[in-house]
């Protein structure tokens, strides 16, 4: 039989799922509509588009984050090895310049002889076809209806909201400094905006009081912790900006502490555009240019891509998917990405690896051999697919889903499960070898 797979949508799952399939010689046809249609999220036609931030989070392997990407780049993610090739520094997170991480990708995708790229919408999806839908939160129309249908449910949702970038010549470096947190010799990697007391509440006030841009047809308003708009945490309380994003420990300038400090992560390998961390928004443009140029540093800040708010849609996945991200209703249609319910860029690529290899085993009519709980990939797939899960609430890469049976010394948990989880993926690569190849 002729192996064919439908993909709809590359982004980063969607990509990282195209490249895994045609890596095993199984014909792809990618269907990306960004050329004939553009969400207002997106600013380029280009494949697996960094829609906010320009960080994959932290390299450390200790930290859940940094253990998937090693994960990952064990499995030859196309994700990991372009985010590698197109690292700005960051301190001990991995960024990128996101022009150069997803031009890489494109043209990957593009030059594959395996893969055949439609410049065009999908409407409808059909349950013959081997299919992995990939479509992103931000899914709309006809699509989205179709995949109502098919579940026979509705979406669930949280809001999710995107930070300001702006111009590095607009900063005043009479005011702003490098630092990185804590490291006392080195020049740092980030900007560093520092605030006296009397700044800082200046600061708190407005940013409180100011106008939000109005959501439309929400009965209420649900936010992703970890992207939850800064306005609205600074609601919550003056500390939870003090204990979060402004934080000044371990970014004293000589000697000097300051109250709060805002701070600003190279975006490009240029080094001429910066965003603001943790200053995801949905004030409205007029109010983010006026509490933005209050900050010490950013009184005449240019700003080239205002902070925007949106609907972030997800399947019930435990109602839905079984653990290999494929439909339990109909096998020939696996879901990945972020309309799965993993949070975040290196998840959403992950379960997209994931659902790659779990497909090419089915088309080989193979019995899917499964990633346990014991490693980042498998203990989220596992996750989203838990039926003792009501309702789905997205989840990132972290050490409170991963399972061992293994005794392990508790003292060094983290380094423990590091060797576990990689021994893992080392085994699993053995198990399928032969049926497909790594
Ligand atoms: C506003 C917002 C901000 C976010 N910020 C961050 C962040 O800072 N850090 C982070 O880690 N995660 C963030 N996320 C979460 C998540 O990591 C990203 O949404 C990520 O891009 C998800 O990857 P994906 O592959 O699932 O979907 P996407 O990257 O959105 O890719 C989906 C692709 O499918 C295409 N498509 C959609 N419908 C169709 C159709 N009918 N036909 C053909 N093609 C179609 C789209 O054009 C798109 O290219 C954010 C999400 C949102 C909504």
């Amino acid at each position: 039989m002729k192996k064919e797979v439908k993909i709809i949508g590359a982004g980063l799952a969607g990509s990282e799922a195209a490249y895994q399939l045609a890596k095993r010689q199984i014909k792809v046809h990618l269907y990306e509509q960004k050329g004939v249609k553009r969400h207002s999220a997106f600013h380029t036609d280009d494949f697996a588009e960094l829609i906010c931030s320009n960080s994959l989070r932290s390299d450390n392997l200790e930290n859940a984050a940094g253990l998937l990407k090693a994960e990952m780049a064990a499995l030859d993610s196309l994700i990991i090895k372009s985010a590698r090739l197109n690292k700005v520094e960051a301190g001990s997170s991995l960024a990128v310049d996101r022009h150069g991480f997803s031009e890489y990708i494109t043209q990957t995708l593009k030059n594959d002889p395996y893969i055949e790229i439609h410049n065009e919408e999908v409407t409808s999806i059909d349950q013959a076809t081997p299919t992995i839908i990939a479509a992103g939160p931000l899914c709309e129309g006809k699509l989205s209806q179709a995949i109502k249908d098919l579940i026979h449910t509705d979406y669930l949702y949280f809001f999710d909201a995107i930070a300001p970038i702006i111009e590095k010549d607009s900063i005043d470096f009479s005011k702003a400094y490098y630092k990185s947190r804590y490291d006392e010799e080195g020049e740092g990697d980030y900007i560093n905006c520092p605030m006296n007391k009397e700044e800082f509440f200046n600061f708190y006030n407005e940013l409180i009081n100011a106008k939000v841009i109005e959501v439309k047809d929400v009965d209420k308003e649900i936010y992703f912790e970890g992207c939850m708009p800064f306005e609205v945490m600074a609601k919550r309380g003056i500390k939870t900006l003090l204990f979060g994003p402004m934080k000044p420990v371990g970014l004293a300038k000589e000697g000097i502490k300051p109250y709060a400090v805002v701070q600003l992560r190279k975006d490009n390998a240029i080094d001429t555009l910066y965003n603001i961390v943790g200053f995801q928004t949905h004030l409205t443009y007029g109010e983010q240019k006026r509490i933005i140029k209050m900050i010490p540093g950013l009184e005449n800040a240019n700003i080239v891509r205002y902070g925007v708010m949106h609907r972030n849609t997800y399947i019930n996945s435990p109602k839905v998917l079984n653990a290999f991200y494929q439909m339990k209703e109909y096998p020939n249609l696996f879901f990945a990405g972020q309309i799965s319910g993993v949070e975040g860029y290196i998840e959403s690529a992950a379960s997209g690896l994931y659902a790659a290899l779990n497909m090419a085993q089915y088309l080989n009519d193979d019995k899917m051999r499964a990633l346990g709980k014991d490693t980042i990939i498998g203990s989220m797939a596992a996750y989203i697919a838990n039926e003792a899960l009501d309702k789905l609430i997205p989840m990132n890469a972290n050490f409170g889903i991963f399972q061992t049976s293994e005794a392990i010394n508790k003292k060094q948990k983290r380094q423990e499960y590091v060797k576990i989880s990689l021994r893992k993926i080392e085994e699993y690569k053995t198990q399928l070898n032969g049926r497909i190849t790594f």
